[in-house]
């Protein structure tokens, strides 16, 4: 049996196991509900799932005719979704703990995938779902580039940003805060000043929840969707993007891997970025 909860810890649930798939999903729905740059999760016999709290406060979502996307109300964070024609739990693997008994085994929607990430392990690739999968993806509406501005959105639309210029960096990070609030391998984030950043729609809708422990660690969310947005910190002269949330593509790179200590034991770094086991040296 295996136990998961938001990063708030108001929803809790449980899942007798054992696990029977374990795939990377790269659809844009995943990249905008985590806020990542993919989301992993662990499938079971829905018959085996159970809500231990918190089930009354969620936020539900119909991202499609198939699917309803669930986020905690309080932070925002992903939990699982029923597929309800597969008899399937489909649970975010970030938050759960110990050995799951299972590996992540494919990468699937890759023909949605965002164009700054790069797969650089050897699983099988799927365009859309795995065979056997009789479900057709959903895309979003594509946004059109304009030069030098970046934009992005939350899961349903209703908020909606924009960048001007340069960001100032752009990491992996693989703390347990970022994985659980993000409920994925690990967060991607992007970094800029304040001043270049703007809600061009839906400002009203943006919900934060910070950690009561931390100095500083806020996510924000939408409330409509839950979906994963950026975070606005002018005391820290920042703003922070979950590189998952944005629709067109950036002008940088995943540069490093940060708190690589605390990586998840079933997520292989197989690209060749610069790791730092703790805090990354302060940016230039
Ligand atoms: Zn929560
Ligand atoms: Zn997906
Ligand atoms: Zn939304």
């Amino acid at each position: 049996m295996a136990e998961g909860s938001c990063f708030c810890g108001t929803v809790r649930y449980a899942v007798d196991g054992p696990f029977n798939s374990m795939m990377s999903c790269h659809c844009s729905m995943c990249r905008k509900h985590h806020g990542s740059a993919f989301a992993t999760y662990v499938s079971a016999p829905a018959a085996g799932f159970r809500w231990i709290s918190g089930a009354d406060a969620m936020i539900k979502y119909q991202s499609s005719a198939h699917g309803t996307r669930n986020s905690c109300g309080t932070c925002g964070s992903a939990v699982p979704m029923m597929m309800d024609a597969y008899s399937l739990a489909l649970l975010p693997a970030g938050p759960l703990e110990g050995d799951l008994g299972i590996k992540p085994q494919a990468h699937i929607f890759v023909g949605s995938k965002a164009p700054w990430y790069t797969i650089t392990d050897d699983l099988p690739q799927h365009q859309e779902f795995p065979p056997g999968f009789a479900a057709k993806g959903m895309e979003r509406p594509k946004v059109e580039p304009r030069s030098g501005v970046t934009e992005g959105s939350c899961l349903c639309g209703a908020i909606a940003y924009e960048l001007t210029g340069t960001p100032l960096f752009m990491q992996n990070c693989h703390c347990l805060r970022c994985r659980r609030a993000r409920g994925a391998a690990h967060a991607t984030n992007i970094f800029y000043r304040p001043s270049q950043f703007r809600w061009t729609r839906g400002a009203d809708l943006v919900a934060e929840y910070k950690l009561p422990e931390a100095r500083f660690y806020t996510v924000a969310f939408c409330r409509s969707c839950g979906g994963a947005i950026p975070k606005v910190a002018p005391a820290r002269d920042l703003a922070i993007l979950p590189a998952g949330s944005v629709d067109t593509d950036l002008p940088i790179r995943p540069q490093r891997h940060v708190f690589t200590n605390y990586r998840t034991p079933w997520f292989e770094i197989t690209d060749s970025l610069p790791q730092f086991a703790e805090a990354p040296p302060p940016a230039a």
